[in-house]
């Protein structure tokens, strides 16, 4: 578990890294990411690393059990009502169930692509290939289409791939993991609910 431990701390020290990177492109494009109408916790993000489930579920284990439960009722709901809305072939727009009151109530523990989103970015593909994403709408807004500083994702995406193949490794985990936050929540604290990570609740440190 000591390795467990390890590995988390590393998590810690690249998401740390993340919003540094963020920081520094914001300053550098004049942009202030506050108060917009299209909030991007209303986006429908998918994540896909045990690592940073596994940190989610370290940050659940450190709210009041109240809290606990009141988010495992929400995300649930939420959760339900993407599947129906998605079954319907209609556009996903949900708030996250860790938004409460316009803040994340997680926010120390939050994912890799909320620390991220917003800033118009490039990335190179291990195969060599080079893309380049944009930036949200209000940052169009504010700083026009042409940015003045693009976010290199790369060495953060690399950092995150090599932690991910450790932590795989430990646990020896090999499904394939698409997740939104209101499943990843669901699962994590609801006892009746199944998904692809339930089996490991027990192993590993439960809230
Ligand atoms: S985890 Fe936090 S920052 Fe990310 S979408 Fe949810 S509420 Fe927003």
């Amino acid at each position: 578990m000591d390795q467990h431990r390890h590995l988390m701390e590393t998590l810690a020290t690249l998401y740390a890294e993340m919003d540094q990177a963020y920081e520094e492109a914001a300053r550098k494009n004049g942009f202030t990411c506050h108060g917009c109408e299209e909030n991007c916790c209303r986006t429908l993000f998918y994540h896909h690393t045990l690592a940073e489930y596994l940190y989610l579920q370290e940050g659940l284990g450190q709210l009041s059990a109240e809290t606990r439960r009141r988010l495992a009722g929400r995300a649930i709901e939420v959760r339900d009502r993407m599947h129906k809305t998605e079954a319907a072939g209609r556009p996903v727009s949900e708030m996250c169930p860790l938004n409460e009151d316009e803040r994340c109530i997680l926010y120390a523990h939050r994912p890799m692509i909320c620390r991220l989103h917003g800033i118009p970015h490039r990335l190179q593909r291990p195969g060599g290939q080079s893309q380049v994403g944009p930036g949200c709408r209000e940052f169009d807004r504010q700083c026009s289409l042409q940015p003045k500083a693009l976010l290199d994702r790369t060495p953060l995406y690399t950092a995150m791939a090599q932690l991910e193949r450790r932590v795989r490794a430990l646990w020896d985990y090999r499904n394939k993991i698409k997740m939104t936050l209101a499943e990843m929540i669901a699962t994590i604290l609801s006892d009746d609910d199944g998904g692809p990570l339930a089996g490991m609740r027990n192993e590993i440190h439960r809230p």
